[in-house]
C-alpha cells in the first residue's frame, strides 16, 4: 500500500498515513491537532522502502502505481 503524506492547513503538521490508493483523497484528520483541514502533498509514495530511487512523480500521474502514461490500476 502507497505512503501518503499530508499536511494540516491548521497547524501545519506534516504526517504520513499509508493508504490504499482509492482512499488517498478521503478526509483525514491531522494526528497533532485532529483538524480535518489536511492536503495531501504530492506524493514521494511508498519509495524510501524500496531501492532509494524516486520515480513517476513528474509525470502528472501521482496514483502511486505507474509512471505516467496509461496503466490498468488507476484508469487514465
Ligand atoms: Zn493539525
Amino acid at each position: 500500500m502507497p505512503i501518503y503524506e499530508y499536511v494540516c492547513k491548521s497547524c501545519r503538521k506534516e504526517f504520513e498515513a499509508i493508504r490504499p490508493m482509492s482512499q488517498k483523497d478521503e478526509p483525514i484528520e491531522c494526528e497533532k491537532c485532529g483538524s480535518k483541514k489536511v492536503r495531501r502533498k504530492q506524493s514521494v509514495f511508498s519509495a524510501r522502502n524500496e531501492s532509494g530511487s524516486v520515480a513517476g512523480t513528474s509525470s502528472g500521474c501521482d496514483c502511486g502505481s505507474c509512471s505516467g502514461g496509461s496503466c490498468s490500476s488507476c484508469g487514465h
